[in-house]
C-alpha cells in the first residue's frame, strides 16, 4: 500500500449506538484507515458509557469539538422509558444531540445526497435543497399548562431591574383548554442568521427564509428583522457581488415556492419548521440515509453526523445473527465532510481530494446499480440494479474508491 494521506489536525470521533455503531467500525476499517492517517480523539457516546459517566462524556465531547474545531458523530439513542429498562439506566439522560447543539450554540444544516438514478418524488427538484434549522427555543423549550377550568391566562414579563412588569391577557377561558409559553433570544436568532448567511455564501447558493410575521407581529417579526439587519450590515454587497439572492417571504409562500422550484437554495427554517421540513425533504429525496447533516457554531466549529437514528430494527436483526442491508451512506458522508473540513482548515489539499473521491466512489456505486434495500425500493428500475448487504455495499464502494485513487495519480 502506498503512503497514507496524512491528516494534520485532530478529528473528534464520537461513537454511538446500535446498527450505526456496527457500521461505524466497518466504514472506518474498510474506507478510512487503509488510506488516511488520522489523529482521532475518541468519545464513546454509546448509551451504556453515557450512563456510566453520568453523561459527562457527552459534555466532554462537545468541549473537544470546541477545542479541535472538527468532530464526526455516529447516531445515538435518546433514552425513553423503554430504553431505561433495556439498558438498566440510572436515569433518562437527555438527547446527546441537544446537549452538543446547546454547547456549541450551533445551527444544523442538512442537504440530500443526490443520485442520478434516484429521482426525487418532486419532479421539479433538480438540485439539493439545503435546510438550516434554528436549533434553539420556540416549542422545544416551552412552558405549558393544562387549563382545568374557567380562568384567565396571562403573559407576564418581570424585568430584572425591578421596574414594573408587563402583562397581557392571552385568553379568558370559559372552560378547560391549554396554554403555552415559548421564547427566543436576540442573541440566538442573530447567531442563526449569521450561520445561514455564511453557509449560503460559502456554498454559493441563495438564501430563502420565511416566517409568519403577518400574524406573529412581534415574535416572528423579530426573526425577520434580525435577518434583515444581518443582511444589510454584513452581506448585501457580498451577495450582490457573488450574484446571490436573499429572499424573504411568508412561510406559506416559501413552502409553495419550494415545491415549484428547481432546488439549489439554503432554506433557513425556524426550529419547528426545520424539524418537520427536513424529514419531508429526506423522504422526498429517497431515504433517510441520503441526507448529510452538519452542526455549525457561530465561531466556526463543525460537527458532522448522520441525520437518521440508530436503525434499531435492523440492529435487533443483526443481534440475532441476521445480515441486514442497512445504508451507511450518511455515515460515510459525515466522515467525508469532517475530513474535507479538516483539510480546508489545515490547508492540506490531498485530504480534501480524498474526501471528494470517497463521496464520488459512493455515487459511482449507487449509480452503477449496487444498492442497499432502502435505495433499491426507490431507484429507477434497471437490469443493472443489485440489492446487497451492508458489508458488500461498503466493499463495492471500496473497489470504486481504489479505482479513483489509482486513476488520478
Ligand atoms: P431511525 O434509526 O432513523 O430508523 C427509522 C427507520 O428508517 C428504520 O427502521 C429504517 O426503515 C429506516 N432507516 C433509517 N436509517 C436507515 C439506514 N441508514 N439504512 C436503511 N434504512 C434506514 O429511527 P428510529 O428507529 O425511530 O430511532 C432509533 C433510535 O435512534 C432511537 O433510539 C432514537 O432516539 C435515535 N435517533 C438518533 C438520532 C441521531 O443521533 N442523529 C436521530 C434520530 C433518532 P426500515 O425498518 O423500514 O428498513
Ligand atoms: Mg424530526
Amino acid at each position: 500500500m502506498a503512503d497514507k494521506i496524512k491528516v494534520k489536525g485532530t478529528i473528534v470521533e464520537i461513537d454511538g449506538d446500535e446498527m450505526t455503531r456496527v457500521m461505524w467500525v466497518w466504514v472506518k476499517d474498510k474506507l478510512l484507515h487503509p488510506y488516511v492517517d488520522m489523529k482521532l480523539e475518541y468519545y464513546d457516546l454509546g448509551l451504556k458509557h453515557r450512563d456510566e459517566t453520568e453523561d459527562k462524556v457527552t459534555t466532554d465531547s462537545a468541549e473537544a469539538i470546541k477545542k479541535h474545531g472538527v468532530g464526526v458523530k455516529c447516531a445515538t439513542i435518546t433514552p425513553n422509558k423503554d430504553r431505561i429498562k433495556e439498558y438498566g439506566l440510572k436515569q433518562e439522560w437527555k438527547s446527546p444531540n441537544g446537549t452538543i447543539r446547546a454547547a456549541l450554540d450551533g445551527t444544523v444544516f442538512r442537504a440530500p445526497i443526490l443520485m442520478k438514478n434516484i429521482p426525487p418524488s418532486v419532479s421539479t427538484w433538480k438540485k439539493p435543497i439545503h435546510i438550516g434549522r434554528h436549533a434553539y427555543g420556540d416549542v422545544y423549550k416551552n412552558a405549558e399548562i393544562r387549563v382545568p377550568a374557567a380562568g384567565k391566562g396571562e403573559l407576564v414579563f418581570t424585568p430584572a431591574d425591578g421596574s414594573a412588569p408587563t402583562k397581557l391577557t392571552i385568553h379568558d377561558f370559559k372552560g378547560p383548554g391549554v396554554l403555552q409559553g415559548i421564547h427566543n433570544t436576540d442573541k440566538s436568532i442573530a447567531s442563526f442568521a449569521k450561520a445561514c448567511f455564511t453557509y449560503a455564501y460559502d456554498n454559493k447558493i441563495p438564501l430563502w427564509f420565511g416566517t409568519k410575521d403577518t400574524i406573529s407581529k412581534t415574535y416572528d417579526a423579530q426573526f425577520r428583522k434580525i435577518f434583515e439587519e444581518e443582511y444589510k450590515k454584513n452581506w448585501e454587497q457580498k451577495y450582490k457581488d457573488a450574484g446571490l439572492l436573499y429572499n424573504f417571504t411568508l412561510i406559506d409562500d416559501t413552502v409553495a415556492r419550494i415545491m415549484r422550484s428547481e432546488g439549489g437554495m439554503l432554506w433557513a427554517c425556524k426550529n419547528y419548521d426545520g424539524d418537520v421540513m427536513s424529514d419531508m425533504l429526506g423522504s422526498a429525496y429517497g431515504s433517510l440515509a441520503m441526507m448529510t447533516s452538519v452542526l455549525v457554531s457561530p465561531d466556526g466549529k463543525y460537527e458532522y453526523e448522520a441525520s437518521h437514528g440508530t436503525v434499531q430494527k435492523h440492529y435487533y436483526k443483526y443481534q440475532k445473527g441476521e445480515k441486514t442491508s442497512t445504508n451507511p451512506m450518511a455515515l460515510i458522508f459525515a466522515w467525508a465532510g469532517a475530513l474535507r473540513k479538516r483539510g480546508e482548515m489545515d490547508n492540506t489539499p490531498d485530504v480534501v481530494a480524498f474526501a471528494n473521491k470517497l463521496e464520488e466512489a459512493c455515487r459511482n456505486t449507487v449509480e452503477g446499480g449496487v444498492m442497499t434495500g432502502d435505495l433499491i425500493a426507490v431507484a429507477e428500475k434497471s437490469s443493472k440494479n443489485k440489492l446487497v448487504l451492508t458489508e458488500d455495499f461498503i466493499d463495492a464502494i471500496r473497489v470504486n474508491l481504489d479505482k479513483l485513487l489509482k486513476a488520478k495519480k
